[in-house]
């Protein structure tokens, strides 16, 4: 199926809504039969049909039938954030004494799962760095049950050869799973390469208008139904049937709005490239990039984000460079239509500059949906600042 068709077609039941273009909002929590078979039919069905909206509703299942499409997969299930996604599946698919081989600098939420919760439960994990994919191989022991990958990961875009680390898992009988929320499924379809589980922060480019936070975990029928029964329907963390329609809304124009956030961030990496205030630019897509080749291997195009490192190490500076933006605004999450900046001093107390992953005069960019002239007048704006 076309991209476009998945989006505006697929599992549309419009004859059944008095042919509204746009389906409605089942906003129930419960739905109700004319008798007994029927009710036993929707309960025992549960994962398909809806019976109460923590386990299925119609709106929700019409976006899990297009995100599972998009992503090449035979199932879906949506979380009401990606942190939610992210931990039903890793939870899933682990229990006491079982390791996890996880990329070093995951998600943020998804490092916190492993250091802080899932330890308290018995379950190890070793952070590799997942550039050198032998590095993920001899992390691997007896007891590992899951890899889990981000490629390329939010703030320095390292990342992984999928297919080689999905066949040795494969080989191994190891679940795979990745973080796919830089590309969204218009870029980069993970399954095609064997990975078993892709999870995204569906706040971000998939729901794309910074109003709704969402979860996706795409995967086999089989694995969503272990899923579903256990942690899904268990921790309940459910998207709601209003946030399932912002998110379809969003969905309809997904592909026009990566192509436009790409095109800025390839025109503002290009100028910053250049640029004799900057120290280095982040960017898979960019010719000096050291993974260039798994970049056009694994992705079609780039997206929106960017990170650079200012020639200075001078905190003061980088903030008043942050400070004098007018149209990126000072922001977490990426994917809306809006430009972002986010700066790694917000991330450490101002005392300890120096005590993180991230050096202090590093800024991650989102490019939203602005022209991008309005963008690098923006950024001469910014160096002008700090001249
Ligand atoms: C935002 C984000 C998440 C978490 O998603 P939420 O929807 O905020 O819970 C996970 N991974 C990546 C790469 C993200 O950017």
């Amino acid at each position: 199926m076309h991209i476009s068709e998945i989006i505006n077609h697929f599992a549309e039941d419009r004859e059944n809504y008095s042919n509204a273009a746009v389906p409605p909002i089942a906003q129930s929590a419960n739905f109700c039969y004319k008798s007994v078979a029927q009710m036993r039919h929707a309960l025992q069905n549960e994962h398909l049909v809806p019976f109460y909206t923590r386990g299925s509703n119609p709106t929700t299942d019409l976006l899990r039938k297009k995100l599972a499409a998009l992503e090449h997969t035979e199932d879906s299930l949506l979380f009401a954030s990606g942190s939610a996604a992210i931990a039903a599946a890793i939870m899933a698919n682990v229990a006491m004494g079982d390791h996890v081989v996880c990329i070093q600098k995951p998600y943020s939420w998804t490092a916190k799962l492993l250091n802080n919760i899932l330890g308290r439960f018995g379950v190890t994990h070793t952070m590799v760095n997942g550039r050198d994919f032998s590095n993920i191989q001899s992390a691997i022991k007896s007891n590992t049950k899951v890899i889990f990958l981000e490629s390329p990961n939010s703030w320095t875009f390292e990342m992984q050869d999928l297919e080689a680390v999905a066949d040795l898992a494969r080989a191994k009988g190891i679940l795979t799973m990745i973080d796919n929320s830089y590309a969204s499924p218009i870029l980069s379809n993970p399954a095609d390469f064997g990975i078993d589980i892709i999870l995204h922060s569906a706040t971000k480019y998939i729901g794309g208008h910074s109003d709704a936070v969402a979860g996706v975990l795409c995967c086999s029928h089989e694995m969503s139904l272990k899923i579903f029964k256990g942690e899904f329907m268990t921790l309940g963390g459910t998207l709601s049937p209003f946030n399932a329609w912002l998110l379809l809304r969003g969905l309809r124009t997904l592909p026009l709005r990566i192509k436009q956030a790409a095109n800025n961030a390839s025109a503002l990496v290009s100028y910053l490239e250049n640029h004799p205030m900057i120290e280095k630019v982040y960017f898979p897509f960019s010719s000096t990039y050291e993974q260039n080749d798994l970049a056009k291997k694994y992705m079609k195009g780039n997206a929106g984000q960017f990170t650079i490192t200012l020639k200075t190490k001078d905190a003061e500076k980088v903030e008043k460079f942050c400070n004098a933006f007018e149209f990126f605004l000072l922001g977490c999450s990426w994917g809306g239509y809006e430009s972002l900046a986010f700066p790694a001093i917000t991330l450490y107390d101002s005392m300890n500059y120096n005590s993180g992953v991230f050096p202090p005069n590093m800024i991650r960019f989102y490019a939203g949906l602005e022209e991008k002239e309005l963008l690098l007048q923006d950024f001469e704006k910014a160096f002008r600042a700090i001249q």
